[in-house]
């Protein structure tokens, strides 16, 4: 408790001294405030991922030596990295803090560009020769133009495209649960074998990233639609509230502090516009988050809460066979959508 609220003190969090080793509502609201600005879930609770994201945080640019290395360096000191070569006009990639062989390539590109010897190590003299040229300019780096200009060029048809389909939560962690005992484990995979159907009816190649009764980890999850070679990724979720009457359908895709992914919200902003105007659902609009899954993975992903578990009458429809295979074509009609085909289609 002591090194967690030194780490919410140090990044300038305030915590309450009278609260000194003990959890107490300040370190509660402390881990809160620290959990909205960095866009992931807010629940007040240290939770592993919470965790990972404290010690990540704590890392500022230059404090250690980064390279390419397995487990990869993570950190705010990484993502610093990939914002300044960005902006510089070498392409790291997405900013997700994670130091990948695109990093790599990018840092080597530009020890090459300053005449810095090409090792691919970020130590004293490269931290130098960015700090020296760091633009000061704001504004979207050149990989998020960079991915815009991708997805442009994304083939016009769902024939044979590779589409992960994670059917969030399991046996492990069953997620949140319904108030007649519905947990999001279990009502998740079915939806996700439902959207599977319709996506192979249209040519597609999905798969699921776990089965009926296992729960890998979220990590084990990310590798599997990596190694896939996934071009999407959708994952399901259900929604909860204290309050039974919230209601309706959210999207998330992921994003952080000026990056986020315009592939994940594109297709966000289709599967808000197909389960609100086909299904009548409450729009909870689509929202960037720094979810692990949708950080990890390399393709446009999103994670969508078609509805509240919590909510006793969306808690019946996520029981609802037909509901389901409502919900499903509506995923698959906005994948499709996604691959190019504009116009939305008949039914269901
Ligand atoms: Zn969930």
């Amino acid at each position: 408790m002591l090194d967690i609220q030194a780490r919410l003190s140090a990044l300038g969090y305030r915590v309450d001294p009278e609260e000194h080793g003990e959890f107490g509502p300040g370190t509660e609201q402390a881990v809160r405030a620290f959990q909205q600005h960095r866009q992931l879930l807010v629940d007040g609770m240290i939770g592993s991922h919470t965790w990972e994201e404290l010690v990540e945080a704590g890392f500022a640019f230059g404090d250690r030596v980064l390279y390419l290395r397995y487990p990869s360096n993570r950190g705010d000191d990484v993502r610093t990295l990939q914002r300044m070569l960005n902006l510089l006009g070498f392409d790291a990639g997405r900013e997700d803090g994670i130091f990948g062989q695109r990093t790599d390539r990018a840092l080597r590109e530009f020890q090459k560009n300053v005449g810095l010897p090409e090792d691919g190590i970020l130590g004293g003299t490269t931290v130098d020769a960015l700090k020296r040229l760091r633009p000061v300019a704001p504004g979207p780096g050149r990989a998020m133009v960079r991915e815009s200009e991708a997805l442009r060029r994304l083939s016009a048809t769902l024939d044979g495209a590779r589409v992960a389909v994670d059917a969030g939560h399991g046996s492990v962690d069953p997620g949140a649960a319904g108030p007649a005992g519905t947990t999001e484990g279990a009502a998740s995979y079915p939806f996700a074998q439902a959207l599977c159907t319709e996506l192979s009816a249209r040519g597609a190649n999905p798969v699921i990233l776990r089965t009926a009764q296992n729960d890998p980890a979220v990590s084990d999850r990310a590798r599997a639609a990596n190694e896939f070679g996934a071009e999407v990724l959708v994952a399901i979720h259900f929604n909860s509230d204290a309050k039974p009457t919230a209601e309706g359908a959210s999207t998330y895709y992921y994003g952080r502090e000026g990056w986020s992914s315009p592939g994940g919200q594109r297709l966000a902003e289709l599967i808000q516009e197909e389960l609100t105007s086909r299904l009548g659902l409450k729009d909870g609009r689509t929202h960037p988050k720094a979810l692990p899954l949708l950080r990890e993975t390399r393709m446009p992903a999103v994670h969508v809460e078609p509805c509240f578990i919590t909510n006793p009458r969306e808690e019946a429809l996520i029981q609802d066979g037909s509901f389901r295979s409502q919900v499903a074509f509506c995923l698959a009609e906005a994948v499709e959508r996604f691959f190019g085909r504009g116009k939305p289609s008949e039914g269901p």
